[in-house]
């Protein structure tokens, strides 16, 4: 639990002169933008020369740069972000790059509930949070002796699918596997993967209302892994394998979609529960976040993952998705986040967003 108390590191800031931050990689592009078309000023904060490549997109890069030597010198600057009035917009890289236990610490006002970290990055306390909001999650494994249909193979805290495979037999488990890593098993889920990005606002009602607040559909996207998507143009998977050549599960990109509009109602009310548990749970998940699925061919939704922040996902929609256009025209994540902090600031009610 942080013990870091909002209202404290609220006190000395200038709330109509605020900034927006976050590290330079993953949705950058897109939170600056976002900022910008919302009258927000921007730090981007950066190891080593990236102005370079920040310069090639005049909309999408932060009107200054804090460049450090890595990312854990970030608490090195805090006193200098918070004479900005910064405001950091945490995205995965960011949290990855500065590690968990440090984002906790970090004593800077963050979009979002930090706490959220906690039940998102460990794989049983996540279960008891999707399962306990009534979603179905892949079956999982405990004994990989019981493996009597495809399954995947994760192992703990890796970032981005690195190291994953698939199994279907136990003799083929004991031929992956790598000794010492910790890892859990899921049922290898047959159907069609969206990754559906939500908005879940507590101070904005006009949406589809909850028992607090009110929650969006921006957008979805799916996920380009290598080299399980494009494989098959070598051969079928079954065959590669035979010849020691085995899928990997790596992101590269994302690629826009939409979902058939009758699964929506589903869509929504998998947000919605999610939400109301984790108001239950620690408070509430606030802001933008992504619910990993397997759409099955009985048209069931299977969610393996959840990520609790911005998701890269979003990037396909800087000028806005077939959802957001009809919120709002032009309307990404990112522009959406800058709105947020914009409205509570109006409303003098950035406790409920930032912790
Ligand atoms: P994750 O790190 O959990 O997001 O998993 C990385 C990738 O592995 C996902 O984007 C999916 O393509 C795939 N994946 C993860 N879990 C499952 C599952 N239970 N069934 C099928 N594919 C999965």
């Amino acid at each position: 639990m942080t013990k870091l108390d909002i209202n404290d590191m609220l006190t000395s800031y200038d709330k109509k002169n605020l900034t927006i931050a976050t590290v330079c990689s993953h949705s950058s592009l897109q939170i600056f933008n976002g900022a910008r078309k919302e009258g927000f000023k921007t730090i981007g904060i950066a190891v080593g020369e990236k102005k370079k490549y920040y310069d090639a997109f005049p909309l999408g890069k932060p009107d200054e740069f804090l460049t450090v030597n890595n990312y854990k010198d970030i608490f090195k600057y805090s006193n200098e972000l918070k004479e900005k009035n910064a405001i950091i917009i945490p995205h995965g890289s960011f949290v990855e790059y500065l590690g968990a236990d440090n984002f906790l610490k970090l004593d800077i006002p963050t979009f979002g509930n930090r706490n959220v970290l906690l039940w998102e990055s460990d794989r049983n306390k996540e279960r008891v949070w999707l399962e306990g909001a009534g979603l179905t999650m892949p079956e999982e494994i405990k004994n990989p002796k019981d493996i009597d249909k495809p399954v995947i193979v994760k192992y703990h805290g890796a970032k981005g699918g690195k190291g994953f495979f698939i199994a279907k037999t136990y003799d083929e488990f004991l031929r992956r596997i790598k000794k010492g890593k910790p890892y859990t098993i899921q049922e290898f889920v047959m159907g069609t993967r969206y990754y559906l990005h939500y908005f879940y606002s507590p101070i904005y009602d006009d949406a589809f209302k909850l028992s607090k607040g009110s929650l969006q559909l921006l957008s979805m996207d799916r996920r380009d892994e290598t080299t399980i998507d494009e494989v098959q143009r070598l051969g079928s998977i079954a065959e590669l394998e035979e010849i020691g050549i085995h899928p990997t599960f790596v992101v590269t990109g994302n690629i826009p979609i939409v979902m058939r509009e009758s699964l929506l109602p589903k869509v929504f009310d998998m947000g919605a529960a999610v939400v109301e548990e984790s108001l239950s749970l620690f408070g509430g998940i606030i802001g933008s976040f992504c619910l990993e699925t397997v759409v099955t061919e009985e048209l069931e939704f299977k969610v393996f993952e959840i990520s609790a922040r911005i998701v890269a996902g979003t990037n396909p929609y800087i000028f806005g998705s077939p959802y957001s256009e009809l919120i709002q025209p032009d309307l990404s994540t990112g522009r959406r986040i800058a709105q947020e902090i914009k409205l509570a600031a109006k409303k003098n009610l950035l406790e409920k967003i930032l912790t």
